[in-house]
């Protein structure tokens, strides 16, 4: 099967490769001739686990290729991905579409022969209509049809999830547009994958009902370990008690600093722009967004109570940036209004992310980056544990107390255990561990 895959980012080019890992014959197609350029060098330009790997295997078998020219990447596809950025509209939150439109129009004028344009970002009911309309307009042939393959892989196990899916996900109006998407996904329902046909709208609409339920089981295990902080109860034994409920599930039920990240907090506001739209209340994710909103916000003032008040002045130390361990994507990262906010309370901020400095640097003016946890520890009042890296879960505790000028760890992933803390001359803080009295 011949592909074409629109935009290069986190999506599009884990979905290339896998799909070329499964025999097809795959085009991935971005505007950023630096990235671009990358690839053919075989330079990753995201950090993925096994990508690399992937991509250089493919691309050297023949069934990967990379170009910024359209004509060229989309020659002969009869599939056509659109993976481009649907990033929050400043100032109301709606999916900002332009990308996605002005990829349709490109697409339009370049296909020489019918082909199924199927998007894979994540966008709002209804785009798919207005892509079918764009391509009309702007005279794709006569047979395009237009599907919804949402992506439901996560950063960090990409490869895994898109190879592993709990289920394919294929919104479609016609046979063809199902049919040549089945052949797609062929190999993967052969491993038993579950694939489920929708219509269109239906299928844009799980897409965003599945990442609002899983903000929802984050916002709600915060609200519950601030429950427990003030009732003497443990927030990490309630996860495991109510976890152990195969109706409730173990996962995304770990307390922490809010949810972040490139999809979560884009399209809890989207659905709640959707939801606006059409006068439906939506009063739970509207909740969940602004209980994650103060918990951001909560979280330096956490650090602050640890010193007493007040942060002027004293050094806090920041091991992890990125939000959530093995991607170096600093999208909507707890870390930054952590640090934005401590540097407003006139801290000195050093911080360390094993590799997430270079999309980290831009976006943080004012603070200094180590090299590694220790020399994060050098002089520091305080540390704050904000991405649970596994390079952080074994750290030398009574190294990088010698390290420091204050004693207090304040982990706000759980990662270490008071008493581990206290033996190593730390003070300890974590998230949802209330002392009873
Ligand atoms: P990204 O910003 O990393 O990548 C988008 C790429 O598209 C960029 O390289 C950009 O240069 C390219 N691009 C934009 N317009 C283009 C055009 N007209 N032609 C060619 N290339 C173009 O984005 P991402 O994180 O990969 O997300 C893509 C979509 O997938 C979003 O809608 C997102 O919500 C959804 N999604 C993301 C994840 C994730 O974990 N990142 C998971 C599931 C779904």
């Amino acid at each position: 099967m011949r592909i074409c895959m629109i935009g290069t980012g986190y999506v599009g080019l884990v979905s290339g490769a896998c799909f070329a890992d499964f025999g097809h014959d795959v085009t991935c197609v971005d505007k950023d001739a630096g990235k671009v350029e990358a690839l053919l060098a075989g330079r990753m330009p995201i950090w993925e686990p096994g990508l690399e790997a992937l991509v250089t295997h493919n691309s050297s078998r023949g069934r990967l290729k990379f170009t910024t020219d359209l004509l060229e990447g989309i020659k002969d596809a009869e599939a056509v991905f659109i993976a481009v950025g649907t990033p929050a509209r400043r100032g109301d939150g709606h999916a900002d579409l332009t990308y996605v439109y002005a990829a349709a129009k490109e697409i339009a004028g370049a296909l020489t022969k019918p082909a199924v344009v199927v998007t894979k970002s994540t966008v709002p009911v209804g785009t798919g209509d207005e892509i079918a309309r764009i391509l009309k307009e702007n005279g794709a042939p006569e047979g395009t049809s237009v599907a919804s393959n949402p992506e439901f892989l996560r950063e960090g196990a990409a490869i895994r999830d898109f190879k592993i899916p709990d289920r394919i996900v294929v919104g479609a109006e016609d046979e063809h547009a199902r049919e040549v998407l089945r052949e797609v996904y062929r190999p993967l329902f052969l491993n038993k994958a579950p694939i489920l046909f929708t219509g269109r709208r239906t299928a844009e609409l799980i897409k965003y009902a599945a990442n609002a339920f899983l903000a929802t089981k984050i916002s709600f295990i915060n609200e519950i370990a601030d429950l427990c902080e003030a009732v003497g109860a443990d927030v990490q034994e309630v996860s495991r008690g109510i976890g152990l409920d195969g109706r409730i599930g173990p996962k995304f039920l770990h307390a922490g600093p809010g949810y972040g990240g490139s999809c979560f907090p884009k399209d809890t506001l989207a659905l709640l722009q959707t939801a606006e739209l059409v006068d439906v209340p939506m009063q739970i994710v509207s909740a969940v967004v602004s209980v994650n909103d103060a918990r951001k916000l909560a979280m330096a003032d956490r650090v602050a109570e640890e010193l007493g008040g007040e942060v002027a002045g004293k050094r806090i130390g920041v091991l992890g940036l990125t939000f959530k361990p093995n991607t170096d994507d600093m999208r909507d990262a707890p870390s930054l209004s952590l640090i934005k906010r401590l540097l407003e309370m006139g801290a000195e901020v050093v911080a360390f992310d094993p590799v997430g400095r270079e999309q980290a640097e831009p976006l943080l003016p004012g603070i200094t980056f180590a090299e590694d946890a220790y020399r994060v520890a050098d002089g520091a009042d305080a540390l704050v544990l904000v991405t649970e890296w596994d390079e952080f879960r074994g750290l030398d505790l009574k190294r990088l107390a010698g390290a420091m000028r204050g004693r207090h760890l304040v982990d706000l992933r759980n990662v270490y255990e008071e008493e581990e803390a206290a033996r190593a001359g730390l003070t300890y803080r974590g998230i949802g561990r209330g002392e009873a009295s």
